[in-house]
């Protein structure tokens, strides 16, 4: 099994029954729905069928909620898009028009308090670029600087200004409350700027008694780049949102933004997930390009834990297909990862604690070994985590009687767990990581597993046992 997690998200191509159940099966570990796009009868839709699914196939498939943000977003075109062409003249009005090629709206409405005269306009991910020539209380007047469609709902980036609106809007939180009562597992949060606009979120989970819903920050724009070690800090996970980062930045800035992001992520022992065009010629093609192959295995290589789908999935014509070539490309990219320097990395890093020294011993002890798995029973998921950090190349079977800490693994890199009730005794754990292995790994006699965990449970905060046993 591939340690590496995909995240699929799930849109009109993928929504079925039948074909999700298959998505799990070729490989999906986490579904994501996008709330730019998606409404609250799609989220519950999808939410109840992965429920079923995980029931039926015995899987724990997570569920990712993404917010829409304080992004804005194109109004309605009459047919759906307009064209736009180089040199022509545009009215983008603060109220809502219905848009064709000389005028549209965003969701944004105060947007010519904002911009100035010059300011560049991108639109569709960057695909057309307009500058402001005017700015009036009714409109503001754009230079149109390429060609190209724009359709209904497409992401607006103004990179450089500073937006003056608060990060939480209305819909937002509307919409964490609404995940939050589907007790979804991750909260994507779309263009975090700073620490302060995760701790909004955090206290509107405290505000509504939510304990264990995990925020992944969506790093994409430059804002975020300059706050990235604090926003790692409190974050539980970062994604590299690679389309909006670049319209907002330079898009041969991505794969150096790219390698930083996760190697910062890495080094706090927080998650990574490399987002956006991974394989979006396949959402017309059957293969993927050569280059595609490369950046899902440079992403690999780059050490993130989860790669992304987006369009290939939600739209694309191949979504199984899709999973199923991604899969094959993260195994032949994880045999050539290098985990010894991962796990030399991370040491640096490490506090030099008994956790922290528990967890890289347990590695290390693996390594020399050659185990055959990691065992961690864990209550808060905390110790399976920190294994996870030092990028094991043997599997980390994780066993929590709670589910929603069996789910919020579902991202981490070589874990995978599974729910057990029976963790009351130091003997039913050590018996139990046996029987779990066996299970993961076959009765493969003589192979040596490791067992690391804290004892006793509920009273323990620290990693604090290491054991060895023999299959
Ligand atoms: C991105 O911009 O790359 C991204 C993942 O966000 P969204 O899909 O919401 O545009």
């Amino acid at each position: 099994m591939n340690k590496t997690k995909v995240v699929v998200t799930v849109g009109p191509a993928s929504k079925e029954k039948s074909i999700l159940k298959e998505l799990v099966i070729y490989g999906m570990d986490v579904a994501r729905i996008n709330l730019s796009h998606a409404n609250h009868e799609f989220c519950s839709d999808i939410v109840n069928k992965i429920h079923e699914i995980n029931e039926e196939l015995n899987t724990n498939v997570a569920i990712m909620l993404d917010t829409q943000g304080p992004d804005i977003r194109v109004g309605e075109f009459i047919g759906g898009s307009a064209y736009f062409r180089k040199g022509e003249t545009v009215r983008l009005y603060n109220d809502d028009v219905l848009g064709d090629s000389t005028k549209f709206s965003v969701s944004y409405k105060n947007l010519h308090r904002d911009v100035m005269y010059n300011d560049i306009i991108k639109l569709n991910d960057g695909k057309v670029e307009m500058r402001v020539i005017d700015v009036s209380e009714e409109f503001i007047t754009l230079e149109v600087l390429n060609n190209g469609y724009i359709y209904d709902n497409k992401g607006v980036n103004v990179p450089g200004v500073h937006l003056s609106r608060p990060f939480l809007s209305e819909k937002d939180k509307k919409d964490i409350i609404f995940a939050s009562g589907l007790d979804v597992d991750f909260m994507a949060l779309s263009f975090v700027s700073s620490a302060e606009d995760v701790l909004v979120v955090n206290d509107l989970l405290i505000e509504i008694g939510n304990d264990h819903m995990k925020l992944i920050s969506k790093i994409e724009n430059e804002r975020s780049l300059n706050e990235l070690d604090e926003i790692i800090k409190v974050s539980d996970g970062v994604m590299v949102a690679r389309g909006d980062l670049g319209a907002e930045l330079p898009p041969e800035k991505i794969p150096g933004i790219q390698k930083k992001i996760i190697s910062k992520a890495l080094s706090q022992g927080k998650v990574s997930i490399v987002a956006t065009e991974m394989m979006s010629s396949m959402e017309k093609s059957i293969t993927p390009t050569r280059a595609e192959v490369s950046d899902v295995a440079n992403a690999v290589l780059d050490g993130c834990d989860a790669v992304m789908l987006s369009g290939e999935t939600t739209v694309g014509k191949y979504p199984l297909e899709t999973v199923t070539m991604m899969e094959k490309i993260i195994k032949s990219a994880e045999e050539d990862l290098d985990y010894q320097n991962f796990l030399v990395t991370a040491m640096k890093t490490e506090k030099q604690d008994t956790t922290g020294l528990i967890s890289y011993s347990a590695v290390e002890c693996a390594i020399r070994l050659k185990a055959k798995a990691i065992v961690t029973p864990t209550m808060t998921g905390n110790t399976a985590r920190k294994i996870s950090r030092f990028r094991p190349s043997c599997p980390i079977l994780a066993i929590s009687p709670d589910i929603k800490t069996v789910k919020s693994l579902a991202l981490c890199f070589g874990i995978q767990a599974s729910l057990d009730h029976e963790l009351d005794s130091f003997d039913k754990i050590m018996d139990l990581s046996v029987t779990t292995a066996k299970e993961f790994v076959g009765n493969q006699k003589g192979e040596k597993i490791v067992i690391t965990g804290g004892y006793p449970f509920n009273e323990t905060k620290h990693t604090n046992f290491l054991k060895i046993e023999e299959l």
